[in-house]
């Protein structure tokens, strides 16, 4: 998939608290490239990578944080742990820099309605991002 069919995807998605393949991911009940779980998180490559390291990584549990403008006070101590476990898959992928990216409803191109830390290395980024 093209960075465009994304953009078309996270326009045609209504933002909900349904279940979403994230769920079927965690499940392994669809099969994933698993490269990091502990009892919280979840990371795995993205289907459609963005650049040579795109790892996906997800609260285990929803708990209703389908996205970042709805997260609660509830959340505060899952949204630490995400950031810190792509610290730690970043060091485990040798990433020398690397891009931290969360997409927030239709304008901000979120296509999946289960919270989730976009982890982007292995080129130079360039910015403003797109
Ligand atoms: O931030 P956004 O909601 O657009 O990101 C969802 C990401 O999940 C996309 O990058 C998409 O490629 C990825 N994805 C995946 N495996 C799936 C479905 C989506 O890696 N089965």
């Amino acid at each position: 998939a093209t960075s465009s069919d994304e953009k078309a995807a996270a326009l045609s998605t209504t933002p909900s608290d349904s279940p979403t393949i994230f769920d079927k991911i965690i499940s392994k009940e669809i099969p994933s490239n698993i490269v990091y779980e502990d009892e919280k998180a979840l990371a795995f490559r993205d289907i459609s990578p963005q650049a040579p390291t795109h790892i996906i990584i997800i609260p285990k549990v929803k708990d209703g944080l389908t996205r970042l403008s709805t997260a609660e006070e509830r959340h505060v101590e899952i949204l630490g742990h995400l950031l810190y476990v792509a610290k730690l898959v970043a060091k485990q992928e040798s990433l020398d820099g690397f891009r931290i990216v969360i997409n927030d409803g239709p304008l901000g191109c979120q296509s999946v309605y289960h919270l989730h830390v976009h982890l982007l290395g292995g080129r130079q980024m360039n910015w403003p991002p797109g």
